[in-house]
């Protein structure tokens, strides 16, 4: 299956991503995670990349859609895929579908978490990240036993950059503007299905399977 999860930042969709890909024995494509792990190599897109992520802008077409035909040229895409974070533009969608029709494939479904702002800013505000293991932690939802350290490898936990309430208000501006209207592109599409991605995790992945299976996931 060939899938991609759009949503606002916050509405969970690195951990369904996970799940999902796992459940579907396909490879998980994130590109925020691809652009992380630059950034931390210190790789010339790296450093590019951190210019927007820190503002919470988005990482220019170009840069990302290049990024990601490198990605799913790679052998353990050619027979389904995850996209988590891509596309965010309509022009990275279109780019997408292009790509695709090119290998002679496409879309299959586009599955939509569907979360509201305020509850948006309550999870990525309180969001803490490990600096060892990279686990994600929650101060309300999810708090580790001794504040600021992680539970799992005892390494100190840190706050994104993209976490902070000025860039939370910026990346959702940017959601609103660059990517709301995918929900309309692939409306047209008769390819977009959504989901309440509000409550438990667990449950969020029940209704995502469930709505996978009744379109032949
Ligand atoms: P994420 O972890 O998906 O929230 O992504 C973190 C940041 O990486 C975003 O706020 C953007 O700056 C950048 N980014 C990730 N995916 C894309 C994309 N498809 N297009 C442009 N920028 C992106």
């Amino acid at each position: 299956m060939r899938l991609v999860l759009v949503g606002p930042p916050g509405a969970g969709k690195g951990t369904q991503a996970e799940f999902i890909a796992a459940h579907l024995a396909v490879p998980k494509i994130s590109t925020g995670d691809i652009f992380r792990a630059n950034v931390s190599q210190g790789t010339p897109l790296g450093v590019e990349a951190k210019r927007y992520m820190d503002a919470g802008k988005l990482v220019p077409d170009e840069v990302t859609i290049n990024m990601v035909r490198d990605r799913l040229a790679e052998p353990d895409a050619a027979e389904g895929f995850l996209l988590d974070g891509f596309p965010r533009t309509t022009p990275q969608a279109a780019a997408l579908d292009k790509l695709l029709a090119d290998l002679g494939s496409g879309l299959d479904l586009v599955l939509e978490l569907v979360v509201d702002d305020d509850e948006v800013i309550r999870r990525l505000s309180g969001r803490r990240t490990c600096r060892g293991c990279g686990k994600i932690w929650h101060v309300e939802f999810d708090a580790p036993s001794q504040e600021g350290i992680c539970d799992r490898c005892g390494a100190q936990l840190f706050q994104r950059d993209d976490d902070k309430a000025e860039t939370i208000a910026e990346r959702l501006r940017e959601y609103a503007d660059k990517t709301a209207p995918l929900v309309d592109y692939y409306g047209a599409q008769g390819k977009l299905v959504g989901i309440d991605a509000t409550g438990p995790v667990e449950d969020v992945t029940v209704r995502a399977i469930d709505a996978l299976r009744s379109y032949g996931g």
